[in-house]
């Protein structure tokens, strides 16, 4: 068998839903599980995260997923339903829909559930993505708390630099401005907000990446926020040779060895979820110990740096993220992020869990 493979921890996980926890306070907590749990597998998710407050997710299949599982809490559906016949199912299914633009409040109108939802209205402080314009909050909040369709409403806003140094407050500050005066409960913190803002808490807050175990921030590690990674993704040298001086390695000879060498072939590619444009330099670990990639990434492979490893032999292991080598590490390489990395783990990597 190929030994690529990656191990999910899931007493990592439920670790980093602790933390998230922690820098809550009072505040409850969605665990954002969308994308596969960023790659985690949703059932996975659903059992390291038994303590979550709720589960947020983007459709309603992932939504009918959890629901099948067993899952009692509330589950916040990210866009809301994208069609009006999403509506009844929603209802049916118990979930917490995003209402941001008008065409929903229409359908809502039309067609109110049978059973009336609990909603969270969003509004755009900033971000210019999805939402109402917070100065339309006149119109939007009295007309959706009427609606016989709606038995509570949650405001929600999302901020677009919470991770920079621009943060929080030039969103946050007229988002409650605006929208004190209902005095209803607030959503609007993602795991950057979080971590860094605690007045951005509210009633019910939103980490995802901070739960896998990577950090929302460039400048700040995840062993320094107390994150665990969740995820490992490992292989094995399956080729050892050297090379002479002058010599290139892989497609476009990209690198050109500058003395002579030894250079291993990892069997992990692109098709396995590994950037591609990770360029010469990126962090790996062989045998336990850092050594960089050499050259362009390929479908199935990618070769490392032996140079320092005389020991290195086909079969050696080789950590491409995980415990050794941050992912944090291997996406600033890249110039992409952990967000990237961790949900685009190749369905043909085979997954074991463990504790
Ligand atoms: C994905 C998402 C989150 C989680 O963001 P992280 O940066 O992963 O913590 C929170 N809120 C919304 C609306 C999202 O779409």
């Amino acid at each position: 068998m190929r030994p690529i493979q990656a191990r999910i921890s899931i007493g990592a996980l439920a670790h980093n839903l602790r933390v998230a926890r922690r820098h809550a306070g009072t505040a409850r907590v969605f665990a954002v599980v969308k994308a596969n749990a960023y790659g985690h597998g949703l059932s996975r998710a659903r059992r390291a995260f038994a303590a979550a407050d709720g589960f947020a997710v983007l459709t309603l299949e992932e939504a009918a997923n959890l629901r099948l599982m067993g899952i009692e809490q509330p589950i916040l559906l990210l866009e809301g339903f994208f069609a009006a016949d999403e509506v009844a199912s929603c209802a049916e299914l118990d979930l917490w829909p995003v209402l941001h633009h008008a065409a929903q409040l229409d359908w809502l109108e039309r067609s109110p559930p049978a059973r009336p939802l609990s909603v969270f209205l969003k509004f755009d402080s900033g971000m210019h993505r999805l939402g109402f314009p917070l100065d339309t909050h006149r119109d939007v909040v009295p007309r959706v708390r009427q609606m016989p369709g709606v038995a509570s409403v949650t405001l929600m806003t999302h901020f677009a630099q919470a991770d920079e140094a621009a943060g929080t407050d030039w969103q946050l500050q007229p988002f409650l401005a605006q929208l004190a005066d209902y005095r209803l409960p607030w959503s609007s913190a993602n795991s950057a907000a979080l971590l860094r803002y605690p007045d951005t808490c509210g009633d019910w807050v939103r980490p995802g990446i901070m739960l896998y175990g990577a950090s929302p921030f460039a400048e700040v590690s995840a062993a320094a926020l107390d994150l665990r990674p969740a995820m490992q993704l490992t292989s094995e040298l399956i080729s050892v040779r050297a090379i002479r001086v002058g010599e290139g390695v892989g497609y476009g000879q990209l690198f050109r060895a500058e003395r002579d060498m030894r250079v291993g072939v990892v069997a992990c590619g692109y098709a396995d979820g590994y950037p591609r444009h990770a360029p010469t330099g990126t962090p790996v670990a062989v045998n336990g110990r850092h050594t960089r990639t050499l050259g362009r990434v390929s479908m199935d492979m990618l070769c490392v740096d032996l140079s320092e490893f005389p020991e290195a032999v086909p079969g050696s292991p080789v950590e491409l993220w995980g415990e050794t080598v941050p992912v944090d590490a291997v996406a600033a390489a890249a110039r992409t992020t952990s967000y990237e990395l961790l949900c685009a783990l190749a369905a043909r990597v085979p997954v074991e869990e463990i504790d």
